[in-house]
């Protein structure tokens, strides 16, 4: 196999609206390869033409359709179509996502069955989630209904495309909604295969539109009054936009957005388990991962045994061929992205950080950077604050777990984290006493193996409503109240 292994044949590479794919005119934008940094396909991007299309048809599906009010275990038998559809085709997904990603193989294909799971478990939750009746004495009758929110927008970003694309779509399909789906400029090629996979399932014209595209689209989806709610995933900065963007049409906004996490590690906790578990969560996917733990928060005293561990076991990660099993550690997404990361270890390292490994841009094809672990960062330093999004961690320490807490709650951030101790009692506390949406006690799966029945989101800039489990729900239903006066 080869850097250069080529993607499957007749792939989509054109906007998805209302049940087809334009026509290929010709040209569109060049996607490269970050395993090699060259040319890898082509895709027409939508634009305002495309947009108002995708807008009206999600709209006319939503309004003039059965499609919102099908018993929820028809679409649910669509879901579970669409699932088995991602798996017929997880090889061709697999490829996809390694390729135009730059995710080994072996992660691209847990992100597909990944995938197929969220679809397996919103087919059967709709008909599982019901409003209340609420006692309101003899005389009357009180009960609530869940219905689909309408046309919804979801924004997505590069680091788990299908992933991301399958978090959104399903819940929204459930629920009875119609959906626009942008995936980002870089990564949209394992979305418009979803497309295909959507319409051979039997998801009717129009309640599935696939918009490659980039900024102007995300506006104008933000912006347009005929779309009840829009789900972003993306950075804080983005999403602040798009939220002012909704607010002149009132519309319902659910964001997940960046983190900067801390892991805390105490003398007691089994120091290989939270060594290997940091290489996992700080380095997979490249430390592309809104939710990798970054910010190694360790005692002080177990800060020579930990940091060995954890350079020890980053150092076993291997690069290598896009689609052979045994790579470990793909590339990062774009040469510009390389760069802003390097630059980001360099400011760290002049403000007083310690290299323990990594740290240099290889040389050669590809937008390579190797696992990297900064040692001595204080609060003050920009790597304690700064969501690098690449393949590096600092190791900060502390003496008490009152001091452990307040620097994990150093953060603008709140989004994930984990605490390591045998020391039961005081590991609870501080997962109580971390501000973040998601804690994890002595082990935390990887971003792919998330359970897809819990919430997944965070507090404070990290974003607002929660994907995945059943909660996702709320953001794509509305609550009708229904009052009988019986006398
Ligand atoms: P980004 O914010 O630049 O882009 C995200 C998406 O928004 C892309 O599809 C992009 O085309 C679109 N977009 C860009 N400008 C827009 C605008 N003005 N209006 C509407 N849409 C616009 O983010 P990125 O660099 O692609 O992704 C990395 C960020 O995503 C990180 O901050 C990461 O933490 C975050 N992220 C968060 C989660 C989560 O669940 N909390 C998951 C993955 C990634």
């Amino acid at each position: 196999m080869s850097r250069t292994a080529s993607l499957p044949r007749d792939l989509p590479s054109t906007p998805f609206v209302d049940g087809a794919f334009a026509p290929a005119a010709g040209g569109g934008e060049t996607l490269v390869s970050p395993w090699t940094g060259r040319p890898l396909a082509q895709v027409v991007m939508a634009g305002a033409a495309e947009s108002e299309a995708a807008i009206g048809a999600a709209r006319r599906a939503f309004d003039a359709t059965d499609w919102p009010h099908l018993p929820p275990a028809d679409r649910g038998a669509i879901l579970h179509r669409i699932a088995a559809g991602i798996l017929a085709r997880a090889d061709d997904f697999a490829a996809v996502e390694a390729l135009n990603g730059g995710k080994p193989v072996s992660g691209a294909m847990r992100e597909v069955e990944g995938a197929a799971r969220v679809f397996t478990y919103y087919a059967g939750a709709m008909d599982k989630v019901f409003g209340d009746t609420i006692p309101l004495g003899r005389d009357l009758l009180d009960f609530t209904l869940r219905e689909p929110l309408g046309v919804v927008a979801q924004i997505v970003p590069w680091n788990f495309p299908l992933l991301g694309a399958s978090w959104k779509l399903a819940p929204a399909l459930a629920a009875g909604c119609t959906a626009i789906l942008k995936p980002a400029p870089l990564t949209p090629l394992s979305a418009l295969l979803l497309a295909e996979v959507c319409r051979a399932a039997g998801v009717p014209n129009g309640v599935v539109n696939i918009l490659p595209g980039g900024a102007d689209v995300g506006r104008i989806l933000a912006e347009d009054p005929r779309i009840d709610g829009i789900s972003f995933t993306g950075s804080t900065a983005v999403g602040a936009e798009v939220m002012r963007l909704a607010a002149t049409s009132i519309k319902r906004v659910a964001l997940e957005l960046g983190g900067k996490n801390a892991a805390v590690v105490f003398a007691d906790a089994d120091i290989a388990k939270a060594a290997a578990s940091a290489v996992a969560s700080g380095f997979g996917n490249a430390g592309q991962s809104c939710s990798a733990r970054s910010r190694l928060l360790v005692e002080r005293a177990a800060i020579p045994a930990f940091s060995a561990a954890f350079a020890a076991a980053a150092e076993k990660l291997r690069t290598g061929e896009p689609l052979d099993p045994g790579t470990s550690l793909g590339p990062l997404i774009s040469a510009g992205h390389r760069e802003a990361v390097d630059r980001s270890v360099t400011l760290a390292r002049d403000a007083g950080a310690k290299l323990v490994t990594g740290g240099a841009m290889p040389a050669g094809d590809g937008f390579f950077y190797p696992p990297t672990i900064l040692g001595e960062v204080g609060p003050d330093n920009p790597a304690f604050r700064t969501e690098m999004f690449g393949p590096v961690c600092s190791i900060t320490p502390f003496e008490t777990e009152a001091e452990a807490i307040a620097l994990a709650n150093d953060s603008e951030y709140g989004l994930n984290g984990s605490v390591w101790s045998r020391d039961i009692g005081r590991a609870l506390r501080v997962a109580r006493g971390v501000r973040t949406g998601m804690v994890a006690v002595n082990g935390l799966p990887s971003a792919s193996k998330t359970s897809v029945f819990a919430p997944f989101g965070g507090y404070k800039r990290s974003g607002i409503g929660r994907e995945l489990g059943l909660s996702a729900l709320d953001f794509y239903c509305e609550i009708k109240n229904v009052v009988v006066d019986l006398t």
